[in-house]
């Protein structure tokens, strides 16, 4: 099953121009990095911020998005629109700094000011390129042909369990950012770069190779030994759980060890403190597990899970809550429905006795005394 939140991705394989890391290196990378070269670094993305959030410097990071009072999950941080866009598959640097410097001759003075200001991770590349390379937001997911320079959303600094998410809605044309957990007032707010959960070691050499900086997340200041192993065991679980999850073929034949896959791929999640668009696509996955076995019930308790993840993440606008919604009125409307197949009943069974853990074994099919692991 594809992900169905293209910006759970940052574009790691199309890095020549569509990287965006944090703002600077970490103090042990260049503590100077972290102040703009001129001016204020932040006029139109303050501007955007209005009463709910505000870039200034942040402990060991140089500059981050600060919550200015609680922002609860799924509400909407930002929808920035790009100043400029690029191309993502133009690997020549002269004709990138060249469709660049187009691109700010139609911004405002202050917005390409602003552009300046913004840090540069590929010095090599000129101040353009450099910078765009080191800012831009892929626009969608892994094959993303354009990236896009969006002002106030390359000021939200990376986690490698971030509280917000970020997507790219072609149909408003604009990046926007969501509460993917509550956020309290004066916390920072994160978005996560990678494109897949990966352990400690993996995450710190491809942010520092690809991006710039070494991570200090609260994810990668966990000490060392046993409970940072914990982390990365959950991390490498979710993968795996997520690419056996992946494959179609088994959905039939191997449909209740699926559902329970689904179920512990939630728990980790969960452990792992991910709230992001990793939610959603969790749940799909179990939507279309009870609705390629003909299981009306279930995927309507599952479809309307992924719903909530969806808005929360993306909106209530957004197409794919549309699309999900469908699902949630009619399970059976999906073309993996059969209503000849082995789970075969109707949204009329979902039980209504049943509470918490009793309603998850349920829904899950799990065994009564539960999984173990
Ligand atoms: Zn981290």
């Amino acid at each position: 099953m594809a992900p169905n939140s293209d910006d759970v991705v940052k574009g790691v394989d199309s890095l020549k121009i569509s990287g965006k890391p944090s703002e600077t290196p970490a103090p042990a990378e260049s503590g100077a990095g972290a102040v703009p070269e001129k001016g204020d670094p932040s006029i139109s993305a303050n501007r955007m911020g209005g009463d709910m959030w505000v870039v200034k410097p942040v402990p060991g990071a140089g500059y981050g998005a600060v919550a200015l009072r609680e922002i609860a999950r799924g509400t909407r941080i930002m929808a920035d629109a790009p100043l400029f866009v690029v191309p993502t598959t133009v690997n020549d640097v002269k004709t990138m700094a060249q469709i660049i410097a187009l691109g700010l001759k139609k911004a405002s003075k202050d917005q390409a000011r602003e552009f300046l200001t913004l840090d540069n991770a590929h010095k090599a590349n000129g101040p353009l390129v450099g910078k765009a390379s080191t800012n831009v937001h892929p626009m969608g997911g892994g094959g993303a042909t354009e990236a896009g320079l969006f002002l106030a959303a390359c000021r939200i600094n990376h986690a490698c369990v971030p509280n917000a998410q970020n997507k790219w809605r072609a149909d408003l044309g604009r990046m926007t950012v969501h509460a993917a957990r509550d956020i309290a007032a004066g916390e920072e707010i994160t978005l996560t770069y990678l494109p897949a959960l990966f352990p400690y070691a993996e995450r710190q050499t491809i942010l520092k190779e690809h991006f710039g900086f070494v991570c200090a997340c609260a994810t990668c200041s966990l000490p060392a030994g046993e409970v940072r192993d914990a982390s990365d065991r959950r991390r490498k679980e979710i993968n795996e759980l997520d690419e056996k999850l992946g494959d179609g073929k088994r959905i039939v034949k191997h449909a209740e060890e699926m559902l329970h896959d689904a179920w512990r791929k939630l728990r980790l999640l969960r452990d792992e403190g991910i709230t992001d668009a990793w939610v959603s696509r969790a749940y799909h996955d179990a939507f279309q597990i009870a609705i390629a076995n003909g299981d009306q019930a279930r995927a309507k308790v599952f479809a309307e899970r992924d719903y909530e993840a969806t808005v929360a993440c993306e909106g209530k606008d957004s197409p794919e809550a549309a699309k999900t919604m469908q699902w949630v009125k009619s399970p059976k409307a999906h073309p993996l429905y059969s209503g000849k197949m082995q789970w075969k009943q109707g949204v009329d069974k979902i039980p209504k006795d049943l509470i918490d853990d009793d309603f998850e074994k349920w829904l899950f099919r799990l065994p009564k005394e539960g999984l173990t692991n």
